[in-house]
């Protein structure tokens, strides 16, 4: 698939039909769940694991209940229907605001925050991450969870976010990969570009990229405390929860009238399963903080 604007139709087409299906099913995180790696009776409660992925992700960023170190102004770049901002806002009383492609979602995430009485926090619209509608250095957390994947220009994408990063402030970037390359790879094997591709064209993704593709862009930037991890085993239940609940009765009669681009998004659900077991697609954390 390529960049431009028939990617950015696309995506917005594709969540303006699966966000209302997603969200009664799976409530408002359109994220994977954080899980221990030995599975547990916990590892049934996906919600909850949802959750954890940011907990685990602020964690991982060193965003500490600290409240001096507690950011007060939050971008949610790619925000879906805000449940991250939402809970961000709750959490550190933080003023977020998050943009997304989809006039649906924006609209539901609006919505949403004024019913839960966060419409003066957390308030949301339609813009594109590559070019934010954002002055210079406003924000004290930049937060993209899991849009990076959709991102055309990976290197614009990391340069929007550093821009809009207060000095000082956290990125930080959980974003789905390919896996790193080895020292005398150039490029992945043809097996693996064409399992990628095929996900790519159900769920509108550019070209993959690695972790540390993402490591060189934010050094590149002279960002500091760079960090990266690899949680693929982390969200191994992901996905076989989404299958099976693509198959409960309410799960399959809502598949079936939200649309085209949504099913053929279901149909490619097991291709995911098969990237992870396989090694080819790494679910990634790069975390980074701008100098003061
Ligand atoms: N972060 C959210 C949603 C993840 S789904 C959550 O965790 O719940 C991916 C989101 O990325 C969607 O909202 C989609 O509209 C957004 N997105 C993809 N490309 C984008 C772009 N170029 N600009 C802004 N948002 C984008």
């Amino acid at each position: 698939m390529s960049g431009g604007g028939a990617l950015q139709d696309g995506i917005a087409e594709f969540y303006d039909q699966s966000s209302g299906l997603w969200e009664d099913i799976w409530g408002d995180h359109m994220h994977h769940g954080f899980y221990d790696p030995t599975p547990t009776a916990s590892a049934s409660d996906h919600r909850a694991a949802q959750i954890r992925m940011i907990e685990e992700s602020l964690r991982f960023a060193g965003i500490t209940d600290d409240p001096t170190k507690q950011p007060k102004t939050i971008v949610d770049v790619g925000c879906g229907i805000g449940g991250s901002s939402r809970y961000l806002a709750r959490k550190f009383g933080a003023k977020c605001q998050g943009i997304t492609l989809s006039p649906v979602q924006a609209e539901r995430a609006n919505v949403l925050a004024k019913d839960e009485g966060l419409a003066d926090n957390a308030s949301f619209r339609v813009a594109d991450a590559l070019k934010q509608p954002f002055p210079d250095a406003q924000f004290d957390l930049v937060w993209s969870m899991e849009s990076g994947e959709h991102m055309p220009e990976k290197s614009k994408f990391v340069n929007e976010l550093a821009r809009v990063a207060a000095p000082g402030g956290t990125i930080i970037i959980v974003t789905w990969c390919h896996r790193d390359l080895g020292p005398s790879e150039e490029s992945l094997q043809p097996w693996e570009k064409k399992l990628l591709n095929r996900i790519c064209n159900a769920y509108y993704l550019p070209e993959w990229c690695s972790a540390s593709d993402y490591v060189k862009l934010l050094q590149s930037l002279s960002l500091q405390d760079i960090k990266a991890a690899d949680w693929s085993e982390h969200v191994a239940p992901f996905w076989p929860a989404v299958i099976r609940s693509a198959f409960t009765w309410k799960g399959f009669t809502s598949l079936l009238r939200s649309g085209l681009k949504t099913i053929k998004g279901a149909l490619v659900m097991p291709l995911m399963i098969q990237g992870y077991r396989k090694g080819v697609i790494k679910f990634a954390i790069i975390t980074c903080r701008k100098p003061e």
